[in-house]
């Protein structure tokens, strides 16, 4: 039966623009650093060190374990500063968006105390273990085991496409701890891996930039001690799937080209051709109701829903708009190329073939919606 999503109409508060304004003061001051056009390329312990001492870490979970207490929409005002400005946010992103959250929910009491303070001030980095050299979108089908040992697990296997693992303290990894049944989604269990740890090896892999943003993993008996399992054993797969929810909804799902599409308002501010400014419009008319959109989702987790089908749903609409955005301005571009759009064009066109791939493919998600939707 046909179901319906929920985008009800969602504003951030009015009060919130102090803090926007407070964002951008501590970006403006922040000068060592090159605006990137994809959240994923730019990482900086110094920065996301200095970026924590506001308390802009973990500002959603509860003060008991140091976090700041405060509303997903006004970490929404901050996430998308942080990527209008291109900010060199990779080291801290994933914790702060996925690991932390996770471990809040599912994780003991002692893991809470134990990981969360490092996350919270800037100096834990955490990676995500989930697709490996033969199964990505098919992630029931991994292949890296654990099997038990006295005092905790004995872990072997390979993860692939681990995005700043080479900058990284720990990955939170997803792992076969028991062998498949009929029903291929038990037996999985999310382990907690320092990256650092005997037995674990980091190999980069070059980006078509050129650049060394994700890896390949090697686990070669390496000793998990029971206590960095996530959860209860066995629970990995509820687990991880509620992970992706985070992992699917926020804005740098649509603002990955957000440079390009500025740099471009900006080269077309001395004069446009009447199809340079209607190109313009219509991007920018597509990017205010993308945020629209991705703010009812904000609203949502704000009121403790998890809005799968509709995170997947601005995911893909988002990510077709980011892969868009390159293409199309390079075919309106202005006689004389600013250098900061050349810049912005060239960085994005290489990094765009990823957006569509990373936290999900396109079809996958097409294929969640359709199911989130009743036609599947
Ligand atoms: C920049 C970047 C960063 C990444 N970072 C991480 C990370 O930090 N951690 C991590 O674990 N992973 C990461 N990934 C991996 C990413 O999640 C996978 O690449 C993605 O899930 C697709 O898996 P795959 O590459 O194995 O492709 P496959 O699953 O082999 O898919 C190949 C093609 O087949 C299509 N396809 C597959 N199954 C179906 C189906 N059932 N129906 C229709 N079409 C289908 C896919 O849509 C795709 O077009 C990253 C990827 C990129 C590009």
């Amino acid at each position: 039966m046909f179901q319906g999503m929920n985008f009800a109409p969602a504003q951030l508060p009015g009060e919130l623009e102090a803090l926007r304004r407070e964002v951008r003061e501590f970006l403006n001051a922040e000068t060592d650093w090159h605006p990137n056009s994809d959240f994923n390329a730019g990482a900086s312990p110094e920065f996301s060190k200095r970026f924590a001492a506001k308390g802009w870490i973990g500002m959603t979970w509860p003060k008991a374990y140091g976090g700041g207490g405060r509303s997903f929409l006004e970490r929404y005002v901050i996430t998308e500063e942080l990527l209008a400005a291109g900010a060199p946010v990779g080291c801290h992103w994933i914790a702060d968006r996925q690991s932390g959250p996770l471990l809040l929910k599912f994780g003991t009491e002692a893991q809470k105390q134990a990981f969360l303070p490092g996350i919270i001030s800037g100096e834990s980095f955490y990676s995500i273990g989930m697709s490996e050299p033969d199964t990505g979108s098919d992630l029931a089908s991994i292949r890296t085991s654990a099997v038990q040992v006295p005092g905790g697990w004995c872990l072997n296997g390979s993860k692939i496409w681990t995005s700043n693992a080479h900058l990284n303290h720990f990955m939170v990894t997803l792992v076969r701890t028991a062998p498949a049944t009929d029903n291929r989604h038990e037996g999985m269990s999310q382990f907690i891996v320092p990256i650092h740890a005997d037995g674990v090896t980091v190999r980069g892999i070059d980006n078509l930039a050129g650049e060394q943003d994700f890896n390949q993993i090697f686990f070669d008996d390496v000793f998990i001690p029971d206590d960095h399992v996530v959860g209860e054993p066995g629970n990995g797969w509820a687990q991880v799937m509620s992970e992706l929810a985070y992992e699917r909804s926020g804005p740098e799902r649509f603002l990955s080209a957000f440079r390009v599409l500025a740099e471009f308002g900006k080269s077309l501010q001395n004069g446009a051709t009447e199809s340079q400014a209607r190109l313009y419009g219509q991007l920018v008319a597509h990017l205010v109701v993308l945020r629209r959109m991705s703010i009812s989702i904000a609203s949502l987790l704000e009121e403790g829903l998890m809005p799968d089908t509709e995170a997947a749903l601005i995911k893909d609409l988002g990510n077709s708009y980011e892969r868009l955005v390159p293409e199309v301005v390079r075919l309106y571009l202005p006689g004389q190329v600013p250098k900061g759009l050349a810049q912005a064009l060239e960085e994005c066109v290489l990094h765009a073939p990823s957006f569509t791939l990373r936290g999900g493919t396109r079809e996958i998600l097409r294929g969640m919606i359709a199911r989130g939707l009743g036609l599947r």
